[in-house]
């Protein structure tokens, strides 16, 4: 699943060739998304709203495309040769000069814009956290609501409801960077706990959104780019990835384990996250009124 900074680049890239030009042809698959109504019309905008991308038509249609795990689109210049094969285009829109193919994308489809708010998955969208400003206040007012409270932390980080843009990656080094165990009920998690995820996973997606390899760790995010030195890149991530290598704090090995409804993989170290680490403050066993 791409990671909200990958689609907000994405979106860049599809902006830049695609906005204010007129398209001159576009498909989908034969039995798929009607793609033709949109020949002739002017691209108005193309957006990231969480891991979904908008390309938005003067005729007042919306393609909608959400990428999963393996969709992804592509930016050719007119007659170039594409890397994948046009067999698997689910989605090509072509103007004057250029052409974005949308290979593999389970969902693609063509909605009226009018109706985009009551769009099932993306009217529920929580903030999107790679946007210039997100609203992390309502994030948390979502991630800490009662209908996720026995969500696992890691589960509730990647429901897109709450709060949009972070992926599997960015919550296993969400978890890490604020020492908190992924596995435990998200409705124990102290708040100030949860505003530090929050803004942590904003502040990653920043940090990532004009391209490059992913990175997490503060040296690498202050450090040149790595094209400086072919071959001899450092440290990028805390932990994902790194099951059974040392932790990079404190030298315990990284322990992985899937889980959740989405089977997706979670990276922790047992000593940094320890079981219930990040639990808010147990209150006082008894108030002074009740010893009285
Ligand atoms: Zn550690």
């Amino acid at each position: 699943m791409p990671e909200g900074d990958t689609l907000f680049r994405t979106a860049a890239v599809l902006r830049e060739v695609l906005a204010g030009r007129q398209v001159v042809a576009a498909r989908g698959r034969p039995d798929g998304v009607p793609l033709g109504r949109v020949v002739g019309q002017v691209v108005d905008s193309v957006e990231a709203a969480g891991k979904h991308l908008l390309i938005g038509f003067s005729g007042g249609l919306t393609l909608h495309t959400h990428l999963r795990m393996h969709g992804s689109w592509h930016r050719y210049r007119a007659g170039e040769r594409w890397r994948r094969s046009p067999s698997r285009a689910v989605a090509v829109i072509e103007v004057p000069a250029a052409v974005a193919v949308c290979f593999g994308a389970p969902t693609v489809e063509l909605i009226d814009t009018r109706a985009l708010g009551l769009h099932p998955a993306l009217a529920g969208l929580g903030p999107d956290l790679s946007s210039a400003e997100p609203d992390l206040a309502e994030a948390e007012r979502r991630l800490t609501s009662v209908s996720r409270a026995a969500l696992t932390v890691g589960e509730a980080l990647l429901d897109q409801t709450a709060q949009a843009g972070l992926g599997n990656v960015y919550r296993s080094e969400v978890c890490f960077i604020e020492r908190v165990d992924p596995f435990m009920a998200a409705g124990r998690l102290d708040r100030a706990v949860v505003r530090r995820l929050l803004r942590t996973g904003a502040d990653l997606l920043a940090a990532n959104g004009s391209g490059g390899e992913r990175v997490t760790m503060p040296d690498a995010l202050g450090a040149a780019p790595a094209a400086a030195l072919p071959g001899r890149r450092g440290p990028r991530l805390w932990v994902y990835g790194r099951a059974g290598r040392p932790c990079r704090r404190c030298s315990t090995v990284i322990r992985s384990r899937v889980s959740g409804a989405l089977a997706r993989r979670t990276y922790w170290c047992p000593s940094c996250q320890p079981e219930d680490a990040g639990t808010r403050p147990a209150h006082a066993a008894e108030s002074p009124a009740m010893l009285g």
